[in-house]
């Protein structure tokens, strides 16, 4: 096998298709070569001594340049959020951010309150598969039948349940997210209020969705999804909490940081700082709102009968077709989305009644409004081919 061919082929496939993953994207160049960089030879564990946690600083030697890029991308992260809070840039992926952040404030059984798996929340959310759902003693507040969080049943779980955390954020969830309204709930109750923002960072960053910062006492978040970067998490924490998430991301739950993948981070920093990278996430939501409502003027079932984001879910259950059956079919006509539950589902996570489809990486690559509604016509096409071919059959 020679793995430089399989390289070439990935990257024809990520040229040919139309990729709507909601959690994809492209990165520029420049995170590319970050990426691919010398700095993946070096060992770095630890942290620059003069950072605000009160650091030992690293445990090998030759460190001085990559202090100088760790540090520099900490400065960059706070700028793109506008924030004083306290960053670690050195979480390997969402998941290890994930995982950091409730060990920096929470011990093995306490509850957390997070939102139901099958509505759109991430398996570090509190799946039973997960580590989250095995440490903690997970509670998880719901969505109406339309698919909206449902901000009382949280606050009336909150109450009665007495969470240490309570957790806001989802992979699947297409509405904007109240936290004014958790913060304040989480306040009543005397637990923390952590945001996972993994899927709306860049909209975040951009002004194009309401802002965790000030609110939320922890944010977790990838890179590598709206926000553009390399693959990677983010923690952003109150100051007072540095102390704590720091030693859990290292030595709590980490050793040496990826500095090639913390480079990475850093220069997609400098390019969500730019104001082009406003206009990128603008369009990503025109974009997805453009095709959700193409969807709808056809008749399809939308969960919440729209978006504001840069994701829809396409509720797949009065066409027959399960969502695995539209995505391996959407696959072998190089469209790429991925199956998802919807509200209610009656159908098994490995078969689903719906599909979620989302505008980031497209629009990424240039597509506008009439792109996007063109591939709702495509996908509609494969659709009624599929309902037709099972008549017929
Ligand atoms: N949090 C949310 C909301 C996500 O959607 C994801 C990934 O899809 C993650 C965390 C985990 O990120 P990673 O795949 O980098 O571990």
């Amino acid at each position: 096998m020679n793995v430089f061919d399989l390289i070439a082929k990935e990257q024809q496939r990520q040229n040919e298709n139309i990729e709507l993953i909601a959690s994809e994207n492209f990165v520029s160049e420049n995170v590319l070569k970050a990426v691919g960089s010398c700095l993946t030879n070096k060992y770095a564990e630890g942290y620059p001594v003069n950072r605000t946690s009160g650091s030992r600083g690293r445990y090998y030697g030759g460190c001085e340049i990559v202090n100088e890029i760790e540090e520099y991308c900490c400065d960059l992260w706070r700028k793109v959020f506008q924030t004083d809070y306290h960053v670690n840039v050195q979480p390997h992926c969402g998941s290890n951010a994930n995982f950091a952040a409730y060990m920096s404030v929470l011990k093995p059984g306490d509850t957390i309150l997070s939102m139901n798996l099958d509505n759109g929340a991430h398996l570090t959310h509190g799946s039973p598969v997960n580590f989250s759902g095995k440490l903690y003693h997970m509670e998880f507040y719901g969505v109406t039948p339309e698919g909206f969080i449902d901000y009382d049943d949280m606050e009336a779980k909150a109450e009665a349940l007495q969470p240490k955390l309570i957790l806001a954020g989802a992979s699947a969830y297409s509405r904007i997210i109240d936290f004014e309204r958790f913060a304040a709930v989480a306040k009543k109750v005397g637990a923390y209020f952590m945001v996972d923002m993994a899927h709306i960072a860049g909209l975040v960053a951009a002004g194009e969705h309401p802002t965790p910062f000030g609110l939320a006492d922890i944010i977790t978040t990838t890179t590598h999804k709206t926000l553009r970067g390399p693959r990677g998490g983010l923690i952003f924490c109150r100051p007072e909490l540095a102390r704590k998430v720091d030693s859990a991301v290292f030595p709590g739950s980490q050793g040496g940081p990826l500095l090639h993948v913390i480079a990475g981070k850093a220069i997609a920093a400098e390019e969500a700082l730019q104001p082009e990278f406003k206009e990128y996430a603008h369009n990503v939501r025109v974009n997805c709102r453009a095709m959700c409502d193409e969807f709808l003027k056809m008749g399809y079932d939308v969960v919440t009968g729209g978006t504001d984001n840069h994701l829809f879910l396409l509720d797949l259950t009065k066409t027959g077709l399960s969502g695995k059956e539209v995505q391996d079919e959407l696959d072998l006509h190089h469209i790429t989305l991925n199956k998802n539950c919807v509200p209610q589902e009656k159908r098994s996570p490995a078969q689903t009644s719906g599909v979620r489809i989302g505008t980031a990486a497209m629009t990424t690559k240039g597509y506008g409004p009439e792109d996007f509604i063109r591939v709702a016509h495509q996908i509609d096409c494969v659709i009624r081919g599929m309902q037709k071919a099972r008549e017929n059959a």
